[in-house]
């Protein structure tokens, strides 16, 4: 007998979802592979941790994220009843998923944007439509797939631009179902669709705390929408899915305004003068809204190369592989020390 056989079949044709390298505990890499944030959390999230590490722990938490969604209520201006938590967004987008998409429903999405909306999908045994996305915004118009969910990376990752409101409006206004606006990068940009939601009762705003607030290994996420709409999510999500020291994490993340805001800024004004080297140095840089760049080097350097170049010096970025990204890098924006070897390093490959 072969237990795997009773896998669904979907399931074991699957690939999964190929999360960046994570080095181990003894290889120092600068890593500039998966857009975390470079500097730490406000010291407010470490001693609120402490604080709940306690006898308490054998209590089960807040079933709902009670007092986080508070706090992300005020912050963005809503109703907490308008706002579901989850265990990292990508928890939220896995609730979305299993709220929305019915074996055989459709979703759609643009390629390329994050790789784990097929994965996801193939899960649901969805049906997937892709839609090509240029390296330009200007002149595209938005799309209107026969599909149930639509899947708007805002900025998109991982060529880094925005879609500005007004485009995300004239989608909202036509499309026949709902958009997730997976706003995971929109804190390092000049806007986000959060003020759409009035309007527009089939929109969602989905947001991350790992890029922004620097707390990816605690793992929040939160999607923001229409009471209704997150009534039913909250029927879908796992009873206790944040626990007692991410919910403490998240809620002193959030009130430490000034805290995120300095580290924002700090971050796009390294983005920026990486984007001013790299563009001397002859490389091909997106406009980006996030904490990452998408680059493509100088014709004489394949990006495959230059990948290879920089893990053999210790640096680590994220190369893809499909036919629409294999000509670039996303370079994720560390600190201004770790910039200043990457851009030398380059410059000393583009020498060569
Ligand atoms: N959305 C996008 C576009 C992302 O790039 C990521 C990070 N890989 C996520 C969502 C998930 O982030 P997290 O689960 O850490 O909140």
């Amino acid at each position: 007998m072969n237990p795997v056989a009773f896998v669904r079949e979907s399931i074991r044709k699957m690939a999964g979802y190929v999360p960046g390298w994570q080095p181990g505990p003894d290889e120092t890499f600068i890593k500039l592979n998966t857009n975390e944030n470079p500097y730490p959390p406000s010291h407010r999230v470490v001693d609120a941790i402490m604080a709940a590490l306690n006898d308490d722990l054998r209590l089960y938490p807040s079933p709902d994220s009670r007092q986080l969604r508070k706090q992300a209520a005020e912050l963005y201006g809503v109703d907490p009843a308008q706002v579901v938590c989850g265990n990292g967004s990508d928890e939220v987008l896995a609730i979305l998923m299993r709220t929305f998409v019915d074996q055989g429903d459709t979703v759609a999405y643009f390629d390329p944007s994050y790789s784990l909306y097929p994965v996801l999908s193939e899960i649901s045994s969805a049906r997937e439509i892709r839609v090509d996305l240029p390296r330009v915004l200007s002149g595209v118009s938005p799309p209107d797939p026969p599909a149930k969910v639509f899947f708007l990376t805002t900025p998109n990752a991982p060529y880094g631009f925005r879609f500005p409101n007004e485009w995300i409006a004239e989608f909202l206004q036509n499309f026949q179902g709902i958009v997730v606006a997976d706003e995971a990068y929109v804190d390092f940009a000049r806007e986000s669709s959060l003020s759409l939601l009035a309007e527009f009762p089939n929109l969602i705003v989905v947001r991350s705390l790992s890029k922004s607030y620097a707390l990816a290994g605690m793992r929040v996420g939160l999607a923001v929408a229409s009471v209704e709409i997150i009534a039913e999510m909250a029927k879908v999500r796992d009873s206790y899915n944040l626990n007692r020291l991410s919910q403490a994490a998240a809620v002193a993340a959030l009130a430490d305004q000034p805290h995120v805001r300095a580290q924002i800024s700090r971050i796009i004004a390294t983005r920026e003068w990486l984007v001013e080297r790299l563009r001397t140095l002859g490389f091909t840089v997106l406009p980006s809204e996030t904490n990452f760049v998408f680059v493509v080097p100088p014709a004489k350097m394949a990006a495959a190369d230059l990948y290879q170049h920089l893990f053999e010096r210790g640096i680590l970025v994220r190369y893809f592989s499909s036919p629409r990204l294999a000509d670039g890098l996303r370079i994720s924006i560390g600190t201004e020390d770790e910039m200043g070897i990457f851009v030398d390093t380059i410059k000393a490959a583009v020498k060569a």
